[in-house]
Formats: structure tokens, C-alpha cells, sequence
């Protein structure tokens, strides 16, 4: 599904990422880890097109959206993203939170069809707003009630628990349909006692088939859910392979240093 092709990035003369190859395979979960700093958020900035790669390409779905000449934006909606801090609209509901993309981005469709249409004799299909609006709340309604938040449907975010903040980004970026979700650290900012529940939430995406990319700390997920694991230090991936590979047989010695720090 992704390629990723020598990638570099310099922010200024600083290079963090120093020419990236790797694959992403459709239904795969892979894990990235990686001490602190060796460029893990880069990379997946990279991969969703939040920053500009300085060279290299990446291939998703057959397009190189490293490529300036194409229309990202296409491709973005196609890939979710959550973060660390959880981004979300603190002055929006949850339920508003979840329906903000899917809303927009049938507007803008709806717009591009009526613009077709001025012009063309093959008339696309204009979809009314309302129907639009009343599609993804249902759709957001039918997520909440998955990640059994259905009662928090119209309180802001700012009265959740990180736990519940962190379930609600995850099922933001699902009511886009994505084909990947790319997760940067999602159980860091959490009390400890919170960071079950949100990977149970990724647990049971994987075990559907969702295809994810997974920047974490968290060994023992790796271990369990992932089915390769990417060791980054230094942009550079040093290492690759499947957890059993990667925890039980780590051949690079700044792997086997990290995991003695970590495990
Ligand atoms: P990680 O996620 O593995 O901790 P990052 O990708 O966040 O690593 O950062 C890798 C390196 O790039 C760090 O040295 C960081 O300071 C630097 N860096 C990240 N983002 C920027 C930026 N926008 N401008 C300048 N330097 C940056
Ligand atoms: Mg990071």
C-alpha cells in the first residue's frame, strides 16, 4: 500500500532523516520505535504529507504523493492521523468533532459536481447538505456507540478523560473511511491507568484488518499486535522485522542497547 523510497529530510542543514526504505503492506499493523529524537514523528509526518519529504518518494496506492505536482489532498483523506495531544476542536462536541471531515469533504464534493455540472452534459450527482450532515452524524453516532462513549455525543472535549479523548481522535479519523491510520505516540500523554482501553481500541482496529502505521512505546503492544516492527535511531531504519525477530533476536547493537533501557 505505501512505498517509501530513499527518503530524506533536512530541517535546515539539520538532516533527520537520512534516506528511509520501506513497505507497508495492506492489513499490516507496524510498529515503529526508536529512541527519542531519532526522527520516528518525522517519518510519519512525512508519510501523510504534514511535511514536505526533501527527497525521495513515497508510494501510496501507486502515486507518488511526495511528488509537488499532486493533489495531496486526495491522498490525505485517505490516510488518518492521531497524535499524542489527541487534536481535538475543544470548542466543537465530540459528536461534532467526529462529523468536521467527513461534512467537509462531502461539501467540497458536492461543490466540485455543481461546478461539473455548469459545464458539462453528464451531470454528476448533487447530494443536498442536509442528507450530507445527516449521513455522517449517524455514522458518528454508530462510532461512538463502538467505543461505548453514545452518552458523550454532545459534551466538549474538555470534560473526557484522556482515555476517552484519545478513543474519540481514533474514531474521528475512522468516520473518514481511512486506508491507514497512522498513530504517533497515542498512549504517551495518558495517565497509566487509561492506556489499556485506547489500546484495546487499536487491538480490535488491527484485528479487523485496518492497515496501521504505530509510533510507540509500548513493547508489550508491539510485541503482541504488531506484525513487523521497524526500529528507527538516528534517521536511519536500522532494523527490521517481526517482533519475535526484533525483541527475542535483536542483531544491531543500538537496538539490543535500547531494548535493555526499555524492556
Ligand atoms: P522522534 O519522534 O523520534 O522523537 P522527531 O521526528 O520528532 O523524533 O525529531 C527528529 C529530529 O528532528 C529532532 O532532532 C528534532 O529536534 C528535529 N525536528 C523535528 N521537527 C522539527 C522542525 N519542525 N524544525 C526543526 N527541527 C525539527
Ligand atoms: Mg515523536
Amino acid at each position: 500500500m505505501i512505498d517509501v523510497k530513499n527518503l530524506h529530510k533536512y530541517f535546515g542543514s539539520l538532516e533527520v532523516l537520512k534516506g528511509i526504505d520501506c513497505h507497508i503492506d495492506k492489513g499490516e499493523c507496524v510498529c515503529v520505535i526508536g529512541p527519542s529524537g531519532s526522527g520516528k514523528s518525522t517519518f510519519l509526518r512525512c508519510l501523510n504529507c504534514m511535511e514536505d519529504p526533501t527527497s525521495g518518494k513515497i508510494i501510496f496506492e501507486g502515486v507518488d504523493i511526495a511528488d509537488p505536482k499532486v493533489d495531496i489532498n486526495i491522498h490525505r483523506r485517505k490516510m488518518g492521523m492521531v497524535f499524542q495531544h489527541f487534536n481535538l476542536f475543544n470548542n466543537k462536541t465530540v459528536i461534532e468533532n467526529i462529523m468536521l471531515s467527513p461534512v467537509l469533504c462531502a461539501k467540497k464534493d458536492r461543490r466540485k459536481a455543481v461546478m461539473h455540472n455548469m459545464f458539462h452534459k453528464d451531470k454528476l450527482p448533487v447530494r443536498p447538505v442536509k442528507e450530507i450532515k445527516k449521513d455522517a452524524e449517524e455514522n458518528a453516532h454508530k462510532l461512538l456507540e463502538r467505543i461505548g462513549l453514545e452518552d458523550k455525543a454532545d459534551v466538549y472535549p474538555s470534560t473526557l478523560s484522556g482515555g476517552q479523548k484519545q478513543r474519540v481522535a481514533i474514531v474521528r479519523s475512522l468516520a473518514m473511511n481511512p486506508e491507514v491510520i497512522l498513530f504517533d505516540e497515542p498512549t504517551s500523554a495518558l495517565d497509566p491507568e487509561m492506556v489499556g482501553e485506547v489500546l484495546d481500541l487499536m487491538r480490535d482496529l488491527a484485528k479487523d484488518g485496518m492497515t496501521m502505521v504505530v509510533v510507540t512505546h509500548e513493547m508489550g503492544f508491539a510485541r503482541e499486535v504488531g506484525n513487523r516492527v521497524l526500529f528507527m535511531a538516528d534517521g536511519k531504519l536500522v532494523e527490521q522485522g517481526s517482533p519475535a525477530d526484533i525483541f527475542e533476536h535483536p542483531q544491531n547493537p543500538r537496538l539490543q542497547d535500547f531494548l535493555s533501557k526499555v524492556l
